[in-house]
């Protein structure tokens, strides 16, 4: 008996000083001291010789030794981790951590918040609508009728089921849509993806993002759309940047402007990106065309209205100087990880 017990002495201290630090160490222990062929259960063998009136005491003593064994094997494989329970883990603890990829936001988002962001502050809600839409909003409403030769300067992709259907070539379609429903006063922002079947290179793909502007209400003038416009190109561009207005056409507006600024990159002095004009066109605008406002019940003899339309990869290509549209979508995160924004 005395030789068990110092015996069993022994094992506690050897099982106070063991050291381990992953799951392997934490089952070493276990198969070492709580195992079937374990310490322990040898120790528990001895108990036939131990005189019958010592047996009690002896029982006491080695419950309290595997108790004190089952603790310290939870203690190990605690500091084990998971991996311990699963029966053992190679897991180096002392190593740094993986650090977590932080993303990014796409420079089109970025773009698109900062739209958002200033014509809000101009008091323009944002509206939307669906990306598959049938002729009347994409076009006729539009004052773009069958047949007419505007609708050549757009390449539609139709859908197979309905010749009706197709996936809107502009944001325009959600200004229709919009004059449908609401009544003047209208000041909306549609910003939305748009789809044309051209061929993809740098300079075109077969979808891109627009953000189209409407303000219907009782006079409503075009220094109202030019002092628009010249907020928005002040607030994204910078307060030194110029501003011009060449005539142009679109079925929807009469009259009709192109808008430029002042090149972005070179300052006016002439480089690659403004094809040494100075000049960059960034949208187009107008006033509403009677028509259309009458095509939606609005009483143009009351009303008129102004509207704009630009593309946010031309925007996107001024601000960040990104010379290929491809980019945009290819999902590259060396090209994606370079832009960061809290907007
Ligand atoms: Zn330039």
């Amino acid at each position: 008996m005395e030789q068990l017990l110092q015996q069993i002495e022994q094992v506690k201290q050897e099982i106070n000083t063991f050291e381990g630090y992953n799951g392997e160490a934490a089952e070493t222990f276990r198969i070492k001291y709580l195992g079937t062929k374990g310490i322990i259960k040898g120790l528990m063998g001895g108990m036939k010789d131990v005189p019958n009136d010592q047996k009690r005491e002896f029982g006491q003593v080695m419950n309290a030794l595997k108790q004190l064994a089952e603790e310290k094997w939870e203690a190990l494989k605690l500091a084990g981790g998971d991996g311990a329970a699963a029966g053992g883990s190679t897991i180096d603890w002392s190593l740094p951590g993986t650090q977590q990829q932080v993303g990014s936001r796409h420079p089109i988002s970025i773009v698109r918040n900062e739209i958002i962001s200033i014509y809000h502050r101009l008091g323009f809600a944002i509206a939307e609508g669906p990306e598959v839409e049938d002729d009347w909003h994409n076009f006729t409403a539009l004052n773009l009728p069958e047949n007419h030769p505007a609708r050549d300067m757009q390449d539609t992709f139709y859908i197979n089921q309905n010749p009706d259907w197709l996936l809107r070539t502009h944001t325009s379609s959600v200004q229709a849509r919009t004059m449908e429903t609401q009544k003047p006063p209208i000041r909306i922002i549609c910003p939305g993806r748009v789809y044309r079947n051209e061929t993809i290179s740098a300079r075109a793909h077969c979808f891109f993002h627009q953000v189209e502007g409407l303000y219907v209400d009782e006079n409503v003038s075009f220094a109202d759309l030019k002092q628009t416009l010249y907020f928005f190109v002040q607030e994204m561009f910078g307060k030194e940047v110029k501003v011009r207005f060449r005539p142009s056409y679109f079925p929807f507006t009469e009259p009709s402007a192109e808008m430029d600024i002042s090149c972005t990159v070179c300052g006016g002095a002439g480089c690659s990106l403004c094809k040494h004009t100075g000049w960059v066109e960034i949208l187009g605008c107008g006033m509403v065309h009677p028509k259309m406002l009458d095509n939606f019940g609005i009483d143009s003899n009351k009303y008129t209205g102004f509207a704009f339309g630009m593309g946010m990869e031309r925007i996107c290509q001024l601000k960040y100087v990104v010379n290929d549209l491809r980019l945009y979508s290819q999902n590259d995160v060396r090209f994606l990880q370079q832009f960061t924004s809290s907007v």
